[in-house]
């Protein structure tokens, strides 16, 4: 891997570890929903090819951390939707992406240039189970590895996408705060999430950061040690981390 220097995290103030292990569940939720609109507010004045329908992304390998899978699951319950978790079973018996490390581990490999695991996701292993006639069903809710999944040029036309450098610069970045409130939780594909996150014991395990995923392919998150920002991002990404540093963490609220 070619040469990157680390930020440091210690100009974090709002999601100092400690601050973070303590949110409740409302608050976390919060911080998230903050999280996706300064990477909202960014992508939106990108000139992009993606559109409503377009959904070639749209695939059965698609990560997610578990407050990103409880805000899912929650608003599938709330809308009336849970006969979803339903077609999420033919997903679990399918070849998917299971992710064996996680965005701030892998921070901390690369940092320490270590070896990294290899890891192989084919779009050919099928749509996401959360398409529906080409449309997200869950789409204002869609996880953070959606809402980073942008391309300069139609992917269907020219065979790929085509993502600026510092877009993938601060995706790293935004999963990695993600991955950092969701500190107690877990990471995998989003069927796996789901699956887990289906289950009302399991979301009440979760809130009380006492859920156990013995048994299923989800691997622990971890507090963020390191930032991936390459040296000629870091001018760039100053704006953004400065926004994700000021997110305002609400007071606790009753859940
Ligand atoms: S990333 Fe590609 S497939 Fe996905 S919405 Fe954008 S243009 Fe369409
Ligand atoms: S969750 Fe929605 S936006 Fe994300 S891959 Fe599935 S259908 Fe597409």
């Amino acid at each position: 891997m070619t040469a990157i220097i680390y930020e440091t995290f210690e100009k974090v103030k709002v999601f100092e570890q400690g601050q973070a292990g303590a949110m409740d569940i409302n608050t976390k939720l919060a911080v998230l929903d903050q999280i996706y609109r300064v990477c909202d507010d960014f992508t939106g004045k990108l000139d992009l090819a993606c559109q409503k329908y377009c959904a070639h992304c749209c695939t059965c390998n698609v990560t997610l951390t578990t407050l990103e899978g409880y805000r899912i699951v929650r608003h599938l319950i709330s809308s009336g939707q849970s006969n979803s978790f339903e077609k999420l079973q033919p997903a679990l018996n399918r070849k998917r992406f299971q992710p064996v490390v996680t965005t701030n581990e892998l921070a901390e490999l690369c940092a320490l240039e270590k070896d990294l695991p290899l890891e192989s996701s084919d779009p050919a292993w099928g749509p996401c189970p959360l398409l529906k006639n080409d449309e997200c069903i869950i789409y204002a809710q869609r996880p953070f590895g959606c809402r980073c999944m942008v391309s300069k040029q139609n992917c269907q036309e020219a065979g790929y996408a085509e993502m600026d450098p510092l877009m993938l610069t601060l995706n790293n970045v935004c999963l990695q705060y993600i991955e950092h409130i969701d500190a107690h939780g877990f990471t995998g594909n989003l069927s796996d999430v789901l699956g887990v996150m289906a289950k009302e014991q399991n979301r009440q395990k979760y809130k009380s950061s006492k859920l156990k995923v013995a048994g299923t392919s989800l691997i622990a998150n971890l507090p963020i040690k390191i930032l991936m920002i390459p040296p000629e991002h870091r001018h760039e990404v100053k704006p953004i981390l400065d926004s994700l540093n000021n997110i305002q963490v609400p007071m606790k609220r009753s859940k």
